[in-house]
């Protein structure tokens, strides 16, 4: 596939790390630059490339012939993202025991012939959890989303000791589905299935919430559910990190809850990848910084177009 889509690494700026994202819709991602920037601050040589399946004409079916270009072509591992993380767990070689269990992968290293599959999505927002709401209590927590995000965060809710984990979905049949997986690989926690009907209920009795659905980005406004009808202290946390302030983060704020924003969990990601790429631990608190001032520009970016 040389001079391909790809492109060749002998024909780019000598990297010691060349490292790829592949998915759909990637032009406005900011990971390339977040990565780059924290490893140029850490003094390795390293490049990261958007590998945009629409952009290159190509489809998720021929994710198995991309990871074999991106070895011949010299990568050392890729990132995937949405819709390729399931596929990719079909693909590797090997993978890490979280990624095993959650049966999807969103880094594939490129070693010595073979892929090596991790799943740092949960891994993010473990970290962000356990640095950004340390005292959070983990007896009920309500999750609203079951796709992909919602699949990472309850995996690491449900290894941070979560006890009864309360799943809902417009789509009944994906929230049954993802507890369904979940029991199995945590017996000892409770996990159930609330339907929209009984979220409220739900609520008024959960120590924590997680919204894992798209509502709140700048393209998806609203809320998945109303942060007013839980208890004073519950804790309040969002995936969606397109603004920082979603309308349910600056709701939760406004009654004093305290709250997790999607940033930690995106950071967190970024930062388990590129520690286990370049088996150099970068520095999370810059890499913090450096990502929220980037997506804050964006913001007022668009609003000042708005
Ligand atoms: P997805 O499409 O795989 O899943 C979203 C789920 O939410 C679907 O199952 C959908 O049915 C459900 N849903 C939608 N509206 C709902 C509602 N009102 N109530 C209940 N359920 C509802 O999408 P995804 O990949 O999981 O992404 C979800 C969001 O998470 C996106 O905004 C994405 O940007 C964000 N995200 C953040 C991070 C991060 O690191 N912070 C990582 C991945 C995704």
């Amino acid at each position: 596939m040389s001079g391909g889509p790809i492109g060749d690494r002998r024909q780019a700026t000598p990297a010691t790390h060349l490292v790829g994202l592949i998915g759909e819709r990637l032009t406005a991602s900011l990971t390339p630059l977040l990565h780059e920037t924290e490893a140029a601050r850490l003094g390795l040589e390293y490049e990261y490339r958007i590998l945009d399946l629409i952009e290159m004409g190509r489809s998720p079916r021929d994710l198995e012939h991309l990871l074999g270009e991106a070895a011949d072509e010299g990568f050392d591992a890729v990132n995937v993202t949405y819709p390729c993380k399931q596929l990719a767990f079909d693909l590797v070689d090997d993978v890490d025991h979280d990624a095993g269990r959650l049966r999807a992968v969103n880094l594939v290293l490129l070693r010595e012939g073979r892929r090596v599959g991790y799943n740092t999505d949960w891994i993010g927002y473990r970290d962000g959890l356990r640095a950004g709401l340390p005292d959070a209590s983990m007896e009920r927590v309500v999750q609203a989303g079951c796709g992909g995000a919602g699949s990472a965060t309850a995996y690491a809710l449900l290894a941070c000791g979560t006890r009864e984990l309360q799943l809902t979905d417009v789509d009944d049949a994906r929230a049954e589905a993802l507890a369904d997986e979940l029991r199995a690989l945590f017996p000892s926690s409770r996990v159930t299935t609330v339907f929209a009907s009984e979220l409220d209920v739900a609520l008024a009795a959960a120590s924590g919430v997680v919204n894992a659905t798209p509502l709140g980005m700048a393209h998806h406004p609203g809320v998945a559910f109303d942060v007013d009808r839980v208890r004073p202290g519950t804790w309040v946390s969002d995936v969606v990190y397109r603004p920082l302030q979603t309308e349910l983060i600056r709701r939760a704020i406004r009654r004093g809850l305290p709250v997790l924003d999607g940033g930690r969990m995106a950071v967190g990601q970024a930062f388990a990848s590129l520690e286990i790429i370049t088996g150099v631990r970068p520095d999370r608190q810059r890499m913090e910084g450096h990502f929220r001032g980037l997506v804050r520009e964006e913001t007022s970016a668009e609003e000042e177009r708005a």
